[in-house]
């Protein structure tokens, strides 16, 4: 039976401002859990103001950044660099979401070399995936886990810190944000399928530590059936981590 750490990861997305999320932490009183973390993923202009708020009140929080470039230093204009997160103290990054692979044209060439450069840099790396509407109806989303993971699967910096330094969020883009969650069965399948392919990549032993996380629509009213489920190791969670209050009942339900 696998023993399950718990990641509970909120992405602020651009939302929250530097005194909004210095408001934010203020009126979050939680308790520490032996089986869990929590994250927050705030825009890159809010980061300081929320590790100092943190930091202040002792929240048992970590904070990260939604991106990082895979180059240290140079001409990438509006671009924000690992040395620069390290500077103010970020350790913690997430890299992949879909939205940057929609809005932004990440692929995934680029989410491998920004691993692998996080990974190289001493970060901690959330690496998100996830099928469309009409991939899923297509029936293809386990082809898709297969192709969004390969690089990254054969690649021995990143399968080295799975388990590790290196977690994945399983996200079905149709599911981000529209309130149409997963049933715990699709997301357990799929959740299952992407264990078995880190088994096949790095053996069972290994696979079973690393925290796969599912992330699309989660709210206090549909997360702890999801918890239930064996291959679900936490969420990633958009709109329900806004707010202190849907964030702390998250929490709570864990
Ligand atoms: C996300 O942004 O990663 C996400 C899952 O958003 P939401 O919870 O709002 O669907």
């Amino acid at each position: 039976m696998r023993q399950k750490s718990i990641l509970l990861a909120g992405n602020w997305k651009m939302n929250h401002g530097p005194s909004a999320a210095e408001g934010y932490f203020s009126a979050i009183e939680i308790a520490p859990k032996a089986n869990a973390q929590m994250r927050i993923y705030p825009p890159f202009l809010s980061l300081s103001a929320s590790l100092n708020t943190v930091e202040q009140k002792k929240l048992p929080i970590q904070i990260g950044a939604q991106n990082l470039h895979f180059e240290k230093t140079g001409a990438f204009t509006g671009e924000v660099s690992g040395p620069m997160l390290q500077e103010i103290g970020i350790t913690q990054v997430l890299i992949g979401h879909s939205e940057r692979r929609q809005y932004f044209a990440e692929t995934d060439e680029t989410v491998l070399k920004k691993t692998i450069s996080a990974l190289n840099q001493g970060f901690e790396v959330l690496l998100c995936v996830g099928e469309t509407l009409e991939e899923r109806k297509s029936g293809t989303t386990n082809l898709v886990m297969e192709t969004q993971l390969k690089l990254i699967l054969s690649d021995e910096i990143c399968k080295s810190a799975l388990g590790l330094k290196l977690h994945i969020a399983y996200e079905p883009v149709w599911a981000i944000g529209t309130g149409l969650v997963a049933t715990p069965e699709q997301a357990e399948e799929t959740h299952a399928y992407i264990r078995s392919l880190l088994v096949n990549s790095i053996g069972a032993p290994k696979a079973d530590t690393v925290r796969l996380l599912y992330g699309g629509s989660v709210t206090p009213a549909n997360f702890k059936d999801l918890l239930a489920c064996p291959n679900i190791d936490g969420g990633l969670v958009g709109g329900a981590s806004l707010k202190p209050e849907s964030w702390m009942a998250l929490w709570n339900l864990i």
